[in-house]
C-alpha cells in the first residue's frame, strides 16, 4: 500500500529544512523502492496569513487521513499581535488535538563528533541514545479540580494529578513497543513512594509488562531519574513517564545533546498515527538566511518511518547517512566549534542524501 504523508512546512526556517528532508523521502522512493505519495498542507503562521485560520479545516482533514504527518515549525514575531485564538501556536495544539495524539516520544541522542556540544564530559555523554516516552494528555495538565479560589481566607491554588488504568496501560504499551524496536529495556519513572496515581502507575505498568517477556523493566522515581540523567545517563535505554515528569525531564535529556537542531520527536495516536517534528521552534532570527540545521527534521523524517509507517530498515539508513555525514566532519553554525568551518541547510541536506 501506498503510505501517504502530510507535510507542513510552517514558518521561519520551516520551508528550508523540510526542502531538505523531501530531498531525502525521493530518494528513498527512487533508489529503494518506497511506495509513498505525500502533499502539502498548511499550519501556523503560513496557514493564518493564506486562511486567516491557524489550522484550516482543510489541513485536520488531511492530518487525519495520512499515515503520518511531517511537520517543520510554527510562529514567529510577526505573529504576536495576532488574536489570541489565531496565533501559531493554537495551530499546533490544535492538530496535537485533532488527532488524539496521546504520547510524545522524544529521543536524545548524542552522535559521539559532537560530544564536547554536551555540558557534560564527553565520556558520559558520546553514543548516548535515549528515548522518553511521555504521556501527554492526562495527569496534573489536565486532572479536576483546578483553580485558584479562596479557602478560609486564603488563597490556594489547586491542580489535580489523575491517571486512569486504561490511560496508563495506553502509554505504557507505547513505551514496551518502541523498546521492542531498540534496546528491550524500559524504566518507568514514578514517585510511587508519595503519590497515590504513581502507585496505579506502576502497578500498572508491572501487570502490562507481563506481555513483553522480552523487554527488561525496571522503576525509578523521578528525583533518582532526574539525578541518573546527569550522572550517567547512558545506562537508560527507553524511559516511560507521566505528562509532569516527563515535560521535564526530556527537557534535561536534550540539554545532554547540547544542539536543538539535531534532536526529533514524535506524538502517536492509537492508530498509530503520529506528527514527527523537530523539537526546536521556526527559529525567526536565521530564517531565509540559508543556514538552518535541517538534521533534526531529517532525523524527524526517520521517526516517521520507524513508528508510524513501520520501516525500521529505511530509518536506519537515514541515521546511519547523518552519521556519516557528522563523521565527515560537516557542521552547519549551531553544531560548529568556534574556527570549525561551516556549511548550509542545502549542502547539510545534500550531503545526506549523497550518503544514502
Ligand atoms: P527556536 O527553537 O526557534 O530558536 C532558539 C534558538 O535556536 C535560536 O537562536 C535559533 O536560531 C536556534 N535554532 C533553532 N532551530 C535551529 C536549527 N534547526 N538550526 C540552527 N539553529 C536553530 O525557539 P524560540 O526562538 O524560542 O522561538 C521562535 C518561534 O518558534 C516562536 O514563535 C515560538 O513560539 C516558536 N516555537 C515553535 C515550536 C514548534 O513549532 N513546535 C517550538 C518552539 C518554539
Amino acid at each position: 500500500m501506498t503510505a501517504k504523508i502530510l507535510v507542513l512546512p510552517g514558518d521561519g526556517i520551516g520551508p528550508e529544512i523540510t526542502a531538505q528532508a523531501e530531498k531525502v523521502l525521493e530518494v528513498l522512493r527512487a533508489k529503494y523502492k518506497f511506495d509513498v505519495e505525500w502533499t502539502h498542507g498548511l499550519l501556523g503562521g503560513a496557514a493564518y496569513d493564506a486562511t486567516g485560520e491557524p489550522l484550516p479545516a482543510a489541513t485536520l482533514e488531511a492530518a487525519r487521513k495520512s499515515d503520518a504527518v511531517l511537520l517543520a515549525a510554527v510562529g514567529g514575531p510577526k505573529y504576536d499581535t495576532a488574536p489570541r485564538d489565531k496565533r501559531p501556536e493554537r495551530g499546533l495544539l490544535g492538530i496535537r488535538a485533532g488527532m488524539g495524539l496521546y504520547a510524545n516520544l522524544r529521543p536524545a541522542i548524542l552522535y559521539p563528533e559532537l560530544a564536547a556540544a554536551s555540558s557534560l564530559k564527553p565520556e558520559l555523554v558520546a553514543d548516548l541514545d535515549v528515548l522518553i516516552v511521555r504521556e501527554l494528555t492526562g495527569g496534573i495538565y489536565f486532572g479536576q479540580p483546578r483553580g485558584i479560589e479562596v479557602r478560609d481566607g486564603v488563597r490556594v491554588g489547586i491542580n489535580t494529578e489523575v491517571y486512569s488504568e486504561p490511560e496508563i496501560e495506553r502509554i505504557a504499551r507505547t513505551a514496551f513497543d518502541a523498546a521492542q524496536l531498540r534496546g528491550k529495556r524500559l524504566c518507568s519513572v514514578d514517585k510511587a513512594n508519595v503519590l497515590e496515581s504513581s502507585e496505579l502507575w506502576r502497578e500498572t505498568v508491572i501487570r502490562v509488562g507481563r506481555d513483553y517477556p522480552d523487554v527488561q523493566l525496571t522503576h525509578q522515581y523521578v528525583d533518582n531519574a532526574a539525578m541518573q540523567l546527569v550522572r550517567a545517563p547512558k545506562q537508560f535505554d527507553v524511559i516511560v513517564t507521566s505528562n509532569l515528569f516527563g515535560d521535564i525531564l526530556s527537557d534535561i535529556a536534550a540539554q545532554l545533546t547540547g544542539s536543538i537542531g539535531m534532536l526529533p520527536s514524535a506524538s502517536l495516536n492509537e492508530r498509530g498515527q503520529g506528527l514527527y517534528e523537530p523539537i526546536h521552534g521556526s527559529a525567526p532570527d536565521i530564517a531565509g538566511k540559508g543556514v538552518a540545521n535541517p538534521l533534526a527534521m531529517i532525523l524527524s523524517l526517520a521517526m516517521l518511518l520507524r513508528y508510524s509507517l513501520k520501516r525500521g530498515d529505511l530509518a536506519d539508513k537515514v541515521q546511519k547517512a547523518v552519521r556519516h555525514v557528522l563523521a565527515d566532519g560537516l557542521r552547519t553554525a549551531d553544531i560548529a566549534r568556534s574556527g570549525e568551518k561551516t556549511v548550509g541547510t542545502l549542502e547539510m541536506g545534500e550531503a545526506v542524501v549523497g550518503r544514502l
